[in-house]
């Protein structure tokens, strides 16, 4: 591991938290003082499973989270009731979705005394994860969301992160730039307070501030990201994608050595713990990435219990075979097929950008329709004319916009015009100062509403 990041810039003031600063050496801050006294054998096991899981190990996690829910809390400590529901949150990380899947339902229906607002919100929460995990991305999304409006109700902050990791990371996928964007804001202002599990936050961040801005302007998120081994080691046991962004992403800006850590660390989890194949998986997907190579790239796609993660190494894979003019054919298939997987989970971002690999192989289909949502977005826009228009009142040209959401820019200026006429506007200048002006007034609806 090296002590800090080489071959980028930090471009410290763009980003706005860094979490090298800010990740806290232990993992209970805004946690229930029961599990940092570990004050009975159930909150002592809880503890264990949940330290094990932020040091990077997902096998003991699991189970000392197991043992926690087999021993009974004699003392009645609300937080030891979560321990079933921690258990699930665990098994969703490990995408051993069926058996959470088991697990939540059987919790669900022992029925008995009424629960508290915080198990009511946690249950939503942690059922959406689950839900989002198995690709049911609409039920799992309005469950995430329904958890976080009791949360924020009841002062559940601990649980707050996990939700708006959700929130955000689906919105982006579904190329809905502003609700990304709401969750994102709703992150960092948890970060600044230091909070459990923040890895996951700071990716998510760093995957929005590059849809907005481009990688460049995640560059000093994902150095601080990379850097820590720490932080590491805990997002690859939490997000199964992760790896293989980091390596595509510090290939762009040119980071090789940091390519080469996140792969590495990628490595290290799965040669640790050989019985999460989604580990496995993101660990050959980005040896893939990094070294070239197709059969890992292949490996990993049928390896993924993940539809969105085979659909993302189906797509890198087609990109490789893409260079060999006697793969032609062999790419069309796979992008096809990561075409079908990013659909079937919503992700039109994803989608859109491999309607356009196709196109470039003269394969054409139809435009990929984004997921609109009646009646939130202001001057009645539509999310693609929402995304539109705020990327270029920061100034980016037709072109510029066209590449970060991956359309042409012909289409670009097809909804620029709509963005005109609805929001009575003449020009990009005129545009601009009109965003400004209402740009704290949106984006705060939603949750709250
Ligand atoms: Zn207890």
């Amino acid at each position: 591991m090296r002590p800090s990041p080489s071959g980028v810039s930090i471009l410290s003031g763009r980003n706005r938290y860094t979490p090298k600063v800010q990740f806290p050496q232990q993992p209970f801050v805004g946690c229930a003082d029961d599990i940092s006294s570990g004050s009975c054998e159930t909150a002592a096991l809880f503890r264990s499973s949940a330290l094990s899981w932020y040091d990077g190990r997902l096998d003991a996690g699991l189970q000392y989270a197991a043992s926690a829910v087999g021993v009974r809390c004699e003392d009645g400590h609300e937080f030891c009731e979560l321990a079933p529901l921690w258990h699930v949150a665990l098994l969703t990380k490990a995408r051993e979705v069926e058996a959470g899947w088991r697990m939540i339902n059987s919790l669900e229906t022992r029925g008995g005394e009424p629960e508290s607002q915080v198990m009511t919100a946690t249950s939503h929460v942690i059922r959406g994860e689950l839900l989002f995990a198995m690709g049911c991305v609409d039920e799992g999304l309005a469950e995430v969301e329904a958890g976080l409006r009791v949360a924020e109700r009841c002062g559940a902050r601990s649980l707050l992160p996990t939700g708006y990791v959700v929130m955000a990371l689906g919105a982006l996928r579904r190329a809905d730039m502003r609700s990304c964007l709401h969750y994102v804001d709703k992150l960092t202002g948890e970060a600044l307070l230091g909070y459990f599990g923040q890895a996951a936050g700071a990716w998510v961040t760093a995957q929005a501030a590059e849809a907005r801005g481009g990688v460049d302007r995640a560059a000093g998120l994902i150095a601080g990201i990379v850097a820590n081994p720490a932080v590491l080691r805990q997002l690859l046991v939490s997000e199964p994608a992760a790896a293989s962004w980091l390596v595509r992403s510090c290939g762009k800006l040119g980071a090789h050595d940091l390519a080469k850590t996140a792969a590495a660390a990628a490595s290290a989890a799965s040669a640790a713990q050989p019985r999460f194949a989604v580990v496995r998986a993101s660990a050959l997907h980005a040896a893939g990435l990094l070294e070239d190579d197709s059969g890992k790239l292949l490996e990993a796609a049928n390896l993924y219990p993940d539809l969105w993660c085979g659909a993302s190494a189906r797509e890198d894979l087609a990109g490789l075979l893409s260079a060999r003019r006697s793969e032609r054919n062999n790419a069309i298939r796979i992008l096809e097929s990561a075409l079908g997987g990013y659909t079937a989970v919503g992700a039109t971002r994803d989608a859109s950008r491999v309607v356009n690999k196709l196109r470039e192989f003269g394969v054409r289909r139809g435009a990929i329709r984004a997921v609109e949502r009646d009646g939130q977005l202001p001057h009645g826009l539509t999310n693609t004319e929402f995304a539109v228009a705020e990327l270029v009142s920061q100034g980016h040209t037709n072109n510029e916009v066209g590449r970060q959401l991956f359309i042409s820019r012909h289409t670009v200026a097809f909804h620029l015009k709509k963005v005109y006429q609805k929001m009575s506007v003449a020009s990009r200048v005129e545009l601009a100062a009109t965003w400004k002006a209402m740009q704290w007034s949106v984006g705060r609806k939603t949750v709250e509403g």
